[in-house]
């Protein structure tokens, strides 16, 4: 029975529900993490993460395994509305770059960071369809009874 209780229930897995069940585990709270998707999935967004974003990543530990899947740093903006563009380096002397990885990438990396931390993760079973477990590798660094599932 003690193996279901949670201190906390984070529902959605992709960019802000990953980092918190992540950071919550991480200071020893009992976390589960549910999503409907599997992972690793599209979802609607394009996939500038902008330097403060970047700054989270790399505060997190998470920053190396996003280079190391080859995604290219991005130095400079422009947004072209046609009549005008805005253009310029939103980077800060800490964090100078964004990089714009594919939401397969960064969401499977992020679920995975909950996982590692020790966040059970889990797909969820709607009733009338078939069960979608996300394809069951257990996490490698996943505590004993707390299977982390991507
Ligand atoms: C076209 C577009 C372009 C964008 N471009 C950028 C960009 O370049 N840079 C940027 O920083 N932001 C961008 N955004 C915004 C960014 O995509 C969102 O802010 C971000 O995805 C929100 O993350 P999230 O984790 O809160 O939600 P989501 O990424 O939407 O994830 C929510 C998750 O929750 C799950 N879920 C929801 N309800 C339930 C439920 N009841 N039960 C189980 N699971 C559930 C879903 O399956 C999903 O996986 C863009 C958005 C759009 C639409």
């Amino acid at each position: 029975m003690a193996a279901h209780q949670y201190d906390v229930i984070v529902v959605g897995a992709r960019c802000a529900g990953s980092p918190t069940a992540m950071l919550l585990a991480r200071r020893g709270y009992r976390v589960l993490l549910v999503d409907r998707a599997t992972f690793p999935s599209d979802t609607i967004s394009t996939h500038v993460i902008h330097p403060t974003g970047i700054a989270a990543l790399n505060r997190w530990g998470l920053l190396d395994q996003l280079l190391s899947t080859g995604c290219p740093p991005v130095g400079t903006y422009a947004f072209d509305f046609g009549p005008f563009t805005i253009a310029g380096s939103p980077g800060t002397d800490d964090s100078p770059v964004a990089y714009a990885p594919r939401r397969t990438v960064l969401d499977k990396l992020l679920v995975g960071a909950a996982a590692a931390a020790g966040a059970e993760v889990r797909g969820i079973h709607r009733p009338g369809h078939p069960h979608r477990r996300w394809p069951g590798n257990r996490h490698p660094r996943s505590r004993p009874g707390r299977p982390g599932r991507l």
